[in-house]
């Protein structure tokens, strides 16, 4: 099938990718042309483990292509994803005004019948909107559906995560839709839930939303944990037993960040507030997240006295580990305060260095993690990479000003580290 994917960032280049693997026919439409020429030269603008390999397989085979000409793109192609950034306004709203946009192009460049796909997450009534762009901006007296189909991956494990999903989400008006949507993925073999084009919209927030609600759960049961003398660590395996809650997103830290869980927690308050609803638990779930990065930059300063004139080592920085992606980064807030306490920061990150270089002044970005440990006062874990947990601790020890590491993910075993002899504060144990 000829498909074109407007948008070619962490989802839109992910999907381009994966839909050109399965044998489709895949045009990536971005409207930053440094982004499409890097592409063109197979340069690929993000870290996302397997995606170099497969662009430029399905490059070399002829199925995937990059243009910065939307017009062109949707001549070309049946089925129309949008799949650009919804950033969050000031007021916690999305801001959809790239949805528009790119709607009104498909509509002024469409020929004959297409279907126009939203895969970026949408408030619910986006498609109404998408529809109507479309009706009044089209030129041709042509016929066209739009179908909702919101993408659960992660960023880290994102081709999996697509090529495997636990379910396809696709909210349709048409049978003509349905049908297009189930022999694009066809191959997958995955569940398909066919709904509404509003419940399908709903289900992205409805989940971003109740992942968020999980993870600040645990972390304020981590508080409860703190006062009482409990370890959060085995209260979560305790109550992640229980199939009916699940271990997954249970992991006490300093709080969820990134492109997807706090803009899909504000808008879906937002929505929600719109259409007559308080959604007041989630507004709770906000409150808390924010609170952990508090707590941890007083866990700093409990154990450093005074953070002023201090040296601190910050190892991770990217949201999450396995990705470069830096937006709304837990690291940002916990840097930036630290350094408006006078803080020096010495930062390590595997993947995100280059990213964050354009967000921070003053720190020293080094080039591992030995290299920020030495001479700091101390080392803060803030995002959990699998490569810091095999860290030479004797080297670390001699490196550091004291043997004092404050981690923000529960990445170590107190005991261990305590053993070693270092002083180790983690979080709700
Ligand atoms: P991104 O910023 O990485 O990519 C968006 C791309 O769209 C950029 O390359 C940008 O240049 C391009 N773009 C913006 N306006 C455009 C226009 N008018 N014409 C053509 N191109 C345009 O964002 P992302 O992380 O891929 O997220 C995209 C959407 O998918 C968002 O709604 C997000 O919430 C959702 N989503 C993201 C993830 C994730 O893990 N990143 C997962 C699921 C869903």
């Amino acid at each position: 099938m000829k498909i074109a994917i407007i948008g070619a960032g962490y989802v839109g280049l992910v999907s381009g990718a994966c839909f050109a693997e399965l044998g489709h026919q895949v045009i990536c439409v971005d409207n930053d042309k440094d982004k499409i020429n890097a592409l063109k030269k197979l340069k690929i603008p993000i870290y996302e483990p397997g995606l170099e390999e497969l662009v430029k397989r399905n490059h070399q085979h002829g199925r995937l292509s990059f243009t910065s000409d939307i017009a062109s793109a949707v001549k070309a192609s049946l089925v129309i994803f949008i799949a650009v950034g919804t950033p969050p306004k000031e007021n916690g709203e999305a801001d959809l005004t790239g949805i528009e946009s790119v709607a009104r192009s498909i509509a002024r460049a469409m020929d004959s019948y297409r279907l126009i796909v939203e895969k970026s997450t949408v408030p619910v009534e986006t498609g109404k909107w998408v529809k109507h762009t479309i009706e009044i901006n089209k030129k041709k007296k042509v016929s066209f559906d739009v179908a909702s189909n919101p993408e659960f991956l992660r960023e880290g494990q994102a081709i999996k995560d697509f090529m495997q999903p636990d379910r396809i989400v696709v909210g349709v008006e048409s049978k003509k839709a349905e049908e297009l949507v189930r022999e694009l993925y066809g191959a997958l073999g995955a569940p398909l839930l066919v709904t509404d084009i509003k419940s399908a919209e709903l289900i992205k927030h409805a989940c971003n939303s109740f992942l968020a609600m999980k993870i600040s759960f645990i972390n304020a049961v981590a508080s409860v944990c703190e006062l009482a003398g409990a370890d959060v660590e085995r209260v979560a395996e305790g109550m992640g037993m229980d199939k009916r809650i699940g271990r997954s997103f249970l992991n006490a830290g300093i709080g969820f960040g990134g492109f997807c869980l706090p803009k899909d927690l504000d808008a879906f308050v937002s929505i929600s507030e719109k259409l007559g609803y308080n959604f007041s638990l989630l507004k709770e779930v906000k409150k808390i997240n924010e609170s952990k990065k508090l707590e941890f930059i007083k866990k700093i300063e409990d154990n450093l006295w005074n953070i002023k004139e201090k040296t601190i080592a910050v190892l991770g920085l990217a949201f999450k580990p396995d990705t470069d992606d830096m937006r709304f980064a837990p690291s940002i807030d916990i840097i930036e305060k630290l350094q408006s306490d006078g803080a020096k920061i010495r930062a390590f990150d595997p993947q995100a260095t280059h990213k964050a270089k354009g967000l921070f002044s003053g720190v020293k970005f080094c080039k591992d993690a030995y290299e920020a440990a030495k001479g700091s006062d101390c080392m803060i874990i803030v995002t959990e990479w699998s490569e810091f947990k095999e860290l030479d601790f004797k080297k670390l020890k001699r490196l550091l000003k004291q043997p004092l590491i404050i981690d923000g993910r529960n990445i170590y075993d107190p005991n261990k580290l305590k053993g070693l002899g270092f002083k180790y504060v983690s979080i709700g144990r």
